[in-house]
């Protein structure tokens, strides 16, 4: 009902635009920038040749990393929709992608042993109650049930932690020691869910408290990554792969048969 209700107030529109159809409409999906291979393949974040790991993976106890989109035009118009706009319904359009894009399930079962559970990185209680939900949770839901696993809360936010954006990866990791708290045992392989990977830091807390809680490995996905420095040269002006996502029967597939060669603008080197 609550669903329902949310729907009339937010009705499913294109989750970067907000104007065309849901989940992206023709030209949000066009605008896309999928993250692909090759690419670094313990965090996803493409390279010029397949490399195993890269300055830009997340800190240790996070075994594998990897989000559908860049944090950019569209994906990043979602993502900010989600997390300060109230459209929670831009969660389901967020989840189908990251489970369309298949790396989702791929690495469920990379991982050792396969994922047992879903979960997520959890808002501060204040923050959930000012915002009416937690949008980690919104995309974790969704996305476990297209993976077929169980989504559970395992991890509690103890602190409030200050705005992250001018601290170095250092400092945001020191400030988030002990952020998290298990709040039940972990199984052995959990699926960590965030919206943005940017530094890594939170997803890295989260994962020493799964760990301590029993986990044996945890993997982050996330919506959409924050990619520092340049992208690969075929990201640049009308090479960079797109994002594949578009609406047919109201469901996200992935379409191979394009976005090579699109000339479009790109947004590389930010
Ligand atoms: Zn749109
Ligand atoms: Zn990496």
């Amino acid at each position: 009902m609550l669903d329902r209700a949310l729907e009339v107030v937010f009705p499913l529109r294109c989750a970067g635009c907000g104007s065309g159809p849901w989940p992206f409409c023709g030209r949000c999906a066009g605008a896309l920038i999928a993250l692909e291979p090759p690419w670094c393949s313990r965090c996803g974040r493409p390279t010029e040749v397949p490399a195993d790991r890269c300055r830009d993976c997340p800190p240790e106890p996070v075994a594998l990393a990897r989000a559908p989109f860049l944090f950019d035009g569209p994906a990043r118009a979602a993502v900010l929709k989600l997390k300060f706009g109230g459209w929670r319904t831009v969660a389901e359009a967020l989840a189908a992608a990251m489970a369309e894009m298949g790396f989702a399930a791929a690495m469920a079962e990379m991982l050792l042993p396969p994922a047992d559970v879903v979960t997520w990185v959890p808002l501060a209680r204040r923050r959930e109650a000012e915002r009416g939900y937690d949008q980690a949770k919104a995309l974790a839901r969704p996305l476990a049930r297209r993976l077929g696993l169980p989504a559970s809360q395992l991890l509690r936010r103890t602190l409030g932690t200050a705005p992250q954006a001018r601290r170095s990866a250092a400092e945001r990791r020191a400030a988030l020691r002990g952020a998290f708290r298990s709040i039940r045992p972990a199984p052995a392989s959990v699926l960590l869910v965030d919206d943005v990977l940017t530094t890594g830091a939170t997803a890295a807390a989260c994962a020493e408290a799964l760990l301590g809680a029993g986990a044996s490995s945890v993997a982050l996905v996330t919506a959409a990554r924050a990619v520092p420095g340049r992208l690969p040269l075929r990201y640049a002006r009308g090479g960079f792969p797109s994002g594949s996502v578009v609406a047919r029967g109201g469901s996200p597939v992935v379409d191979a048969s394009r976005g090579r060669n699109d000339p479009r603008k790109a947004t590389v080197g930010r």
